[in-house]
């Protein structure tokens, strides 16, 4: 088992006035090594949670842990500058009077270093983030891609024991968000740094991490690795905000839940003591196939490359989405059956407010 580098226990931080806390009854744990995401909508209090661990806001209850030490708990609070973390924001925060080479080095004042060994580092840095050549360059001559690159040597550059990432690929193009996301989980794993990576976005999250933390309001909702976040959800606004996924009204049976698209012989997900519940099927669970007599209807079809994306308009006018990577091409305004394996579902309690997804 690898050493504990982080733990928060019961942390809770409340703004003045306001009427909820900003993040509430966070317990949390990261070893030496691991990449953690913190998954969430806009306002959940991701950056929040971060700037408790970072010491630029001050908890009103429980104790945060770094390398076994007490930094913020207890009445104690240890200065951001004295925690020996890293961080990288969504803004590019370099010096812009300074080249590349002296923003890397800028971090590394504080350790006292030869100037040789300065050297030794800053050069380490920039080719571990692959802007070899970039060395005199300055913030404005470099792509905004480049520039969180040097955000991150600049971090990383005093080995920290921990980094801190808010959101650092939210302002890049998309086809830079898509690189630059494997090369940050490529310069973390390599030096064996323990991150939290901040991010709104599900593919993002599990792409770069080893645990995701799924929040929601200001609690930590699930905590898991990608797979057990995506396989099994264990409630529905993870399910919805995790996967892409339909949700049918389903009402017990006996031992079964019945749905437009049949009945399905599985527990529950949580406390469920209603006879009535959501189910959740993915996407790419539904089975679809030609059916001349079938009484749902292809009502739109969209071509992602890989796959189809089939709008199916049910008997009861709900839409359900199925992605299908048959070759064959099912028109639109035809006739389909459909069908689910077992245990491609689950159900959970009825949501009482779908708003707050993307809230
Ligand atoms: P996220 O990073 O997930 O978008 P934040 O941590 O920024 O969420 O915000 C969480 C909640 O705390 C939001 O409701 C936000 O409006 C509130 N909040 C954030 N910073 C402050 C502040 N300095 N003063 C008062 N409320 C704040
Ligand atoms: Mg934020």
């Amino acid at each position: 088992m690898t050493s504990e580098i982080l733990k928060l226990e019961g942390v809770r931080k409340q703004y003045p006035h306001t009427t909820f806390p900003a993040v509430e009854a966070i317990d949390l744990s990261l070893h030496q090594g691991e990449i953690l995401s913190l998954l969430g909508p806009s306002g959940c209090g991701k950056t929040t949670l971060l700037r408790l661990v970072a010491g630029f806001e001050q908890l009103d209850r429980g104790r945060i842990l770094l390398d076994g030490r007490t930094i913020a708990g207890g009445g104690r609070s240890i200065p951001p500058e004295k925690r020996n973390l890293g961080m990288v924001f969504q803004e590019f925060a370099l010096f812009p009077h300074l080249s590349v080479a002296e923003n890397v080095a800028f971090g590394l004042k504080k350790l006292k270093l030869k100037s040789d060994e300065v050297d030794r580092r800053v050069r380490e840095t920039i080719a571990l983030v692959d802007l070899e050549g970039f060395h005199n360059r300055y913030p404005h001559q470099l792509s905004g891609g480049q520039r969180q690159r040097v955000a991150l040597a600049r971090a990383l550059a005093p080995r920290p024991v921990l980094m801190l990432l808010d959101e650092p690929l939210s302002n890049l193009d998309v086809q830079v968000r898509l690189y630059l996301r494997n090369e940050i989980r490529n310069v973390l794993k390599s030096t064996g740094t323990t991150a939290i990576f901040v991010t709104h976005d599900r593919e993002e999250a599990m792409a770069v991490s080893d645990i995701v933390g799924v929040m929601r309001q200001g609690r930590l909702e699930q905590v898991g690795t990608p797979e057990q976040i995506y396989h099994e959800p264990t409630s529905r606004f993870v399910a919805e905000f995790v996967t892409q996924a339909n949700f049918l009204n389903a009402r017990r049976n006996g031992s079964c839940w019945e749905t437009e698209v049949g009945e399905f012989d599985v527990p529950a997900t949580g406390e469920l003591m209603t006879d009535t519940g959501d189910m959740m099927i993915r996407e790419e669970d539904l089975i679809v196939k030609p059916d001349d007599r079938g009484t749902i209807t292809v009502r739109d079809r969209q071509f992602l490359g890989r796959e189809h994306r089939y709008c199916l308009l049910m008997p009861s006018g709900q839409c359900l989405h199925a992605r299908s990577p048959e070759l064959s091409v099912l028109p639109i305004g035809s006739r389909v059956q459909l069908s689910v394996p077992q245990n491609a579902v689950r159900v959970f309690p009825r949501a009482w407010s779908n708003e707050e997804i993307g809230r």
